[in-house]
């Protein structure tokens, strides 16, 4: 077991933070984190109803979580973030990096600026400012014990987006890119960083592509014939987070049942 994925225990629990985790993939990977032990920060953005439901779901099962609204595309709104879970779980030790947005859905030449902007900033400024701050709690040089950090990208990185989404594709393989690269900047200092590559995951994110419409017609296309689940997400992302992926590092795996 690397210093990394080792508990520290004049620490208490490890500390997990999952951005975006109201809904979708970061609320499984939140309600997983806690039943592997993970004291967990329920990051959300506006829906605060359901981050509230995730924690009082944790709780219910007696884990330990708080909810921080942080819209995390903002650099003083994630130091903010991580200031706060400092305070109430003290050094974060694991971070997923998964709030992210689709974006509309049009060819690249009706993109307008300001939506290429607000994509970048939500899906790869927000997790290389997420990336930033557990670095400085997790590094020891920063007076922390190591930590890991799962990045959630696409296969759409790989396959460059479905339909109207080629904009979104290339913000998820730019964090192919940095996870590949800090892997190498960080790794000495006991930290390893992984990604995900999601296939299509049944999610609020697929109702401007057509929802359950989308979910039938894609299916038969997927080598295991159907898409994929939240939870079949956060398992991997958790199993990525602990000691049994300890000599993980660099690296992205697809979750995609084959696509
Ligand atoms: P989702 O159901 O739409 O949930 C998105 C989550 O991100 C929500 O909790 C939302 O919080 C949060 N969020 C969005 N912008 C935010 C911001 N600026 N600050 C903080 N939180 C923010 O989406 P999902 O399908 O679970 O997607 C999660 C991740 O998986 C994304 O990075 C996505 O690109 C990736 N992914 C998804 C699929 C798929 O098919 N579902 C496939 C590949 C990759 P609020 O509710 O508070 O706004």
């Amino acid at each position: 077991m690397s210093q990394s994925d080792k508990p520290d225990p004049r620490h208490g629990p490890p500390v997990l933070i999952v951005t975006g985790a109201s809904r979708g993939i970061g609320a499984a990977c939140a309600r997983a984190g806690a039943r592997a032990g993970y004291r967990v920060v329920v990051n959300y953005s506006s829906s605060r109803d359901a981050a509230l439901a995730v924690v009082a779901d944790i709780e219910k099962v007696g884990g330990s979580a708080i909810a921080i609204r942080a819209d995390v595309s903002r650099p003083d709104a994630v130091e903010e973030l991580f200031a706060q879970s400092d305070v109430h779980f003290g050094k974060v030790t694991a971070l997923i990096n998964n709030a992210g947005i689709g974006g509309a859905i049009q060819p690249l030449e009706d993109m307008r600026p300001e939506a290429l902007e607000a994509l970048f900033r939500t899906n790869v400024y927000a997790c290389v400012h997420c990336c930033s701050a557990a670095i400085r709690r997790m590094a020891p040089r920063h007076g922390g014990s190591g930590g890991v950090i799962v990045n959630i990208s696409s296969a759409a990185a790989r396959l460059g987006g479905l339909p109207g989404m080629v904009a979104y594709a290339a913000s998820k393989g730019a964090i192919d890119s940095l996870t590949t690269g800090l892997a190498k900047e960080v790794g000495a200092q006991g930290i390893r960083v992984v990604g995900i590559r999601p296939g299509i995951i049944e999610t609020d994110i697929l109702e401007p592509m057509g929802g359950s419409t989308l979910v039938h017609t894609v299916a038969p296309s997927i080598p295991l014939g159907r898409v994929g689940q939240p939870e079949e997400i956060a398992d991997a992302a958790i199993w990525l987070l602990g000691p049994q992926a300890s000599y993980v590092h660099g690296t992205t795996i697809d979750v995609t049942g084959g696509r």
